[in-house]
């Protein structure tokens, strides 16, 4: 049985004391980590008073992105070690945004999911097509060699423990869902290429999200679906009663 895990990804939205509110008004009405992880994805920059306002909550927080080495003259990125030490648990990397308007590789986003799992944490590593791959019926393979891509050289453990976000780009940000059943085979790829890779044991260990356009009127029928494990929710992780209520709904 894996545990689902719902991760909100703020993007660059809010302020810090926007933030802290947040935290403050969700932080006792998590459900218990037994249940369901409970995520919240936020800048870097205000990544720590989250943490000190969390305490003590099953809330547990994430990183949008990291850099792949500790530390160096690399100005302006993050460190995965000060991530970690932080008391953050999960990075998201390989979003759709960074690899668009950044420029972030496969070979990169490889390089970040060993760097985040050598300082303790679980890469959320993310992974989608285009509308005109999804047309051209390019999708599967297109998938499945971003996940080989970013898997290259990582340990049957590690990959076990890990969570992958499917998230097709043309349903981010649109309010055009992808339905529950495509979006359940495209994560069945994902797994497929995963058993491919590391065997069935692996495959069925680990967890992957749905991402795009999840709101809480619709968590229900992708959480119902049989390759998807939780969901990596944008704009409606950003107000308290809508990302309590995609909790809920689990
Ligand atoms: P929306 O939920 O706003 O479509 O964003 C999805 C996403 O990109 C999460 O990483």
């Amino acid at each position: 049985m894996r545990k689902p895990i719902i991760a909100g990804n703020w993007k660059m939205n809010l302020t810090a004391k926007e933030a802290i509110a947040f935290v403050e008004e969700v932080k006792n009405k998590i459900p218990s980590n037994d249940a369901v992880d409970s995520v919240i994805g936020a800048p870097a920059l205000f990544l720590y008073p989250m943490v000190e306002a969390a305490k003590g909550s099953q809330l547990q927080l994430a990183a949008e992105n990291c850099y792949f080495e500790n530390n160096g003259a690399f100005t302006g990125e993050n460190s995965p070690l000060a991530i970690a030490d932080m008391g953050i648990q999960y990075v998201i990397i390989g979003h759709s945004e960074r690899r668009d308007y950044f420029h972030e590789t496969d070979e990169d986003i490889n390089k970040k999911a060993k760097a985040i799992l050598a300082n303790g944490m679980t890469p959320i590593i993310c992974c989608g097509e285009s509308l005109e791959q999804r047309e051209s019926g390019e999708t599967n393979d297109w998938i499945s060699g971003q996940i080989k891509a970013a898997l290259e050289g990582l340990t049957a453990e590690q990959v076990a423990n890990l969570v992958i976000a499917y998230e097709p780009i043309w349903a981010i940000g649109t309010g055009k869902s992808s339905d529950a059943q495509t979006a359940n085979e495209t994560c069945g790829v994902v797994r497929a290429t995963v058993e491919e890779l590391y065997g069935k044991e692996v495959a069925e260990s680990v967890r992957i999200q749905y991402g795009g356009s999840v709101k809480p009127e619709n968590i229900k029928e992708y959480m119902a679906e049989e390759n998807i494990d939780g969901a990596l929710v944008g704009g409606a992780s950003l107000q308290p009663a809508s990302y309590l209520a995609l909790l809920d709904a689990v």
